[in-house]
């Protein structure tokens, strides 16, 4: 599962022969600890065109010192008034003087505005903005990410723009999320543990990706509730018990699992994570339907019958969150998995249209993670060179850990980000795979 390559590229013989071959040289990203909890350097706030968010208030919250005249650790780029290829020019203006000297594992977050259906030149001057940011976070190196934020209330943003500008997103680069107007961001009791009072469901949290979110929602303070196969009940259990929460084993896939997850949890629950997943890959040719039904059962009907009876039984508490799990190859398609790449493409289209209706309706917000190569043991049985590969496909030339998922998850759990809404959040490195 460890990745050797990464750590032989940290050592000077490993950088001198990566060099001379024009291998990839991965940068070891600076992810969120106790100990580290920001980045190390200062702001830098840029502005092309002109801007109507009152953006400075936000900003200074994050509690990111502002850059002196050298090196900065975040940039922040408000293009949300640029209008025309005019304006644009304004982004490189702004931009080009300073990009070399972001420092390593730095972040730059570009702002933009929704495209405006009756102005062409905005709409073009506006979609630029995300060819501009891909690009760059294709060329940037040096763990630095890149990724673009389109909005029109900096305050309903700020969750975000903190969650960006943080070691927390080392693995999210290339991305462009959109944030609604919203009503006035719910701000926590308690920011080191905003999450506290508050219960999370993870499926599949008995080890993997969902272990991770488990203990990372635990850390913000939510009381969770580890749910996986009866087959896995001591890792269910150890996990629970190190977290203080509890074990619910039930395979997701029985016809009454909503009903089941709602009796245990009489006074409801407020986050929902659809984690669980399998994949039984085959090129259709060989694909018997042994094959195709487990997968679509596990990783979409089941997160569909779950989140229908949990909602219809008010289950889920107003200001409430559910998170499901796709995946790039639901994105970008992948060989032999046809099976695995419907059921997360799936879930791509559940969140989209659920989205809406789930927030008006009952106050509860549902979005998506979709990983690339995320270091489990999911990746670690893949054949070594479709492994490799994988790794080094991204803009980042390395996979992600499970940690990276669960960031991104509590970032869309927190109280304040009720503006971010039937988005598909790409935890992925800038994977090449996919748009
Ligand atoms: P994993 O195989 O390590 O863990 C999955 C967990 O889900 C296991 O504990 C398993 O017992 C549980 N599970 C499976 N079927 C279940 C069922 N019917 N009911 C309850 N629990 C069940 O997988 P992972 O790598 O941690 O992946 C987690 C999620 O992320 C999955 O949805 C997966 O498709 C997705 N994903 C993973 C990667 C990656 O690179 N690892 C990439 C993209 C998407």
């Amino acid at each position: 599962m460890a990745d050797r390559y990464l750590r032989f590229t940290g050592t000077a013989p490993g950088r001198f022969l990566t060099r001379r071959l024009g291998l990839p040289e991965p940068a070891a990203l600076i992810r969120w600890s106790a100990e580290r909890p920001a980045l190390d350097g200062g702001l830098r706030h840029l502005t092309a065109g002109r801007s109507g968010l009152d953006l400075a208030p936000v900003l200074a919250r994050t509690g990111i010192a502002p850059a002196g005249a050298d090196r900065a650790a975040a940039v922040v780029l408000d293009a949300s008034g640029v209008r025309d290829v005019e304006g644009l020019a304004e982004v490189h203006a702004a931009l080009h003087p300073v990009v070399r000297s972001v420092t390593p594992s730095g972040r730059v977050v570009v702002l933009g505005a929704p495209l405006d259906p009756a102005d062409h030149h905005q709409a073009a001057a506006q979609q630029a903005l995300e060819g501009f940011t891909r690009s760059l976070g294709k060329e940037i190196g040096q763990g630095r990410t890149v990724n673009l934020v389109r909005l029109t209330d900096a305050s309903a943003a700020e969750t975000t723009l903190r969650f960006l500008l943080s070691p927390k997103s080392a693995y999210v680069s290339g991305q462009m999320i959109e944030v609604g107007a919203g009503e006035e961001p719910e701000v926590p009791v308690d920011r080191d543990r905003p999450l506290s009072g508050r219960t999370a469901l993870v499926t599949g949290a008995a080890r993997g990706i969902g272990e991770a979110v488990a203990e990372t929602l635990a850390r913000d303070g939510a009381r969770v509730v580890v749910l996986d196969v009866p087959g896995a009940e001591q890792d269910a259990r150890r996990v629970a018990d190190r977290l203080g929460g509890t074990a619910l084993l039930l395979d997701i896939t029985a016809a009454d699992a909503g009903a089941r997850i709602a009796e245990a949890l009489p006074d409801g629950l407020d986050l929902l994570i659809h984690n669980a997943g399998i994949t039984r890959d085959r090129r259709l040719v060989n694909m018997p339907a042994e094959r195709w039904i487990p997968v679509l059962e596990v990783n979409l009907a089941s997160v569909l019958r779950t989140t229908d009876a949990l909602l219809k039984a008010g289950a889920l508490r107003p200001g409430g969150r559910i998170v499901a799990t796709a995946s790039i190859a639901g994105l970008a398609g992948n060989t032999g998995q046809t099976n695995y790449g419907a059921s997360k493409a799936g879930i791509v289209g559940l969140v989209r249209s659920l989205a809406p209706r789930a927030l008006a309706e009952h106050g509860v917000t549902v979005n998506a993670v979709a990983p690339g190569f995320i270091e489990t043991k999911m990746t670690a049985a893949v054949p070594l060179f479709i492994r490799e590969a994988g790794r080094r496909m991204n803009s980042l030339a390395q996979g992600g850990l499970p940690v990276d998922v669960a960031e991104t998850t509590a970032w869309l759990a927190h109280p304040g980000s009720g503006a971010v809404n039937g988005q598909v959040v790409r935890v992925c490195g800038q994977s090449l795979l996919g748009a």
